[in-house]
């Protein structure tokens, strides 16, 4: 069986907030933004990442390739432990990690044309201003569709969709093996999100690449997704193959948020019941004991108060972290 591309196990990331309470006078407090997350993603695939703001989702995928360090776990790519690395030997680890922004608008440097803007990743990894860069370059403008009078133009002149393709590109130039997509479509109109998950799953494929693709909701990663990972208050609380979480979900967060997503036709949404989720997610800086969704949860039981769930395997593939999978 095949390697994975890149693995995690336990990983966590927390964050010292300082002091809460009156006048700062509290304890120091952490933020617990990703705790105790294992996955792998296999070569060439890309894995949905969905749940509300706040869930972590953003912090995951920059762990991953290591654009922030974490407080504790490990994380392996290509077989190799990156976890400990400093920055000299991620170096080269790194022309094989990209990330593309939600904001490409954000992301760009306004004062920089696009063919700079393209081409900065190969100049900081020691390419020369010369024609084989604007070559490399302007290869890259072909394949995510931008014409070449692009190259001399600047952020600004480009409508929303256009900058996130200079996005794609910059990111794209180093020729990456794995590629974070951090909300890359989220900011984008219906029609746009469309033309954007197409070029990106053309680009996997000629390129070989293999996607974490995050987004707050599950209709969005529905196309692009292999499988998907929900996650909720720093914890994956269920993964699957896509086909699995779409027609059988089993974590009632995971269910509620299939009920949240609309359905194309009116035919086809559902008459029955409905999940729906009470209320907001808590804090991560104090998250409820036990399972985290508890407060939260229309099925709660006096256990999912005191003991966490384990992530769990119900069936081959399909991992959830419910004290309902095993009660039953
Ligand atoms: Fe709900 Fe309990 Fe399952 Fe958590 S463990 S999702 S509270 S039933």
């Amino acid at each position: 069986m095949t390697e994975p591309l890149i693995s995690a196990q336990n990983l966590a990331k927390h964050f010292d907030v300082g002091s809460v309470g009156f006048f700062g006078l509290g304890r120091p407090s952490k933020l617990r933004a990703v705790d105790d997350v294992a996955l792998s993603i296999m070569p060439g695939e890309t894995l949905g990442l969905v749940g509300e703001s706040g869930c972590g989702k953003s912090t995951l995928g920059r762990l991953l390739i290591r654009l922030l360090d974490p407080t504790a776990g490990s994380i392996r790519f290509q077989g190799q432990e990156i976890t400990g690395l400093g920055r000299a030997a991620m170096r080269e680890f790194r022309r094989s990690m990209q990330i593309i922004f939600q904001d490409p608008y954000g992301a760009l440097n306004p004062r920089m044309a696009v063919e700079d803007i393209i081409a900065e990743p190969l100049v900081i990894h020691g390419a020369k201003h010369d024609t084989e860069t604007r070559q490399q370059v302007t290869e890259m403008l072909d394949r995510v569709g931008l014409p070449r009078r692009a190259l001399d133009r600047f952020p600004h002149e480009f409508s929303g969709g256009q900058r996130q393709r200079i996005g794609i590109a910059r990111a794209l130039i180093l020729k990456p093996r794995f590629v974070v997509c951090d909300e890359a479509v989220s900011a984008l109109d219906v029609s746009v999100q469309a033309q954007i998950v197409n070029l990106l799953q053309d680009l996997q494929r000629d390129m070989g690449l293999t996607y974490l693709f995050i987004a707050h909701d599950l209709s969005v990663v529905r196309h692009i997704s292999d499988r998907v990972a929900v996650m909720y208050l720093g914890k994956v609380v269920e993964l699957a193959e896509k086909r699995v979480i779409y027609a059988a979900p089993q974590h009632p967060y995971t269910r509620a948020l299939i009920a949240a997503v609309p359905a194309p036709h009116p035919s086809q949404r559902s008459r029955g019941k409905r999940e729906h989720i009470a209320g907001d997610i808590p804090s991560a800086l104090n998250p409820p004991s036990g399972c985290r969704f508890h407060t939260r949860c229309p099925h709660v039981m006096p256990i999912c108060r005191e003991v966490a769930p384990a992530l769990a395997e119900t069936q081959p593939g399909h991992q959830v972290a419910c004290h309902l999978m095993t009660q039953a």
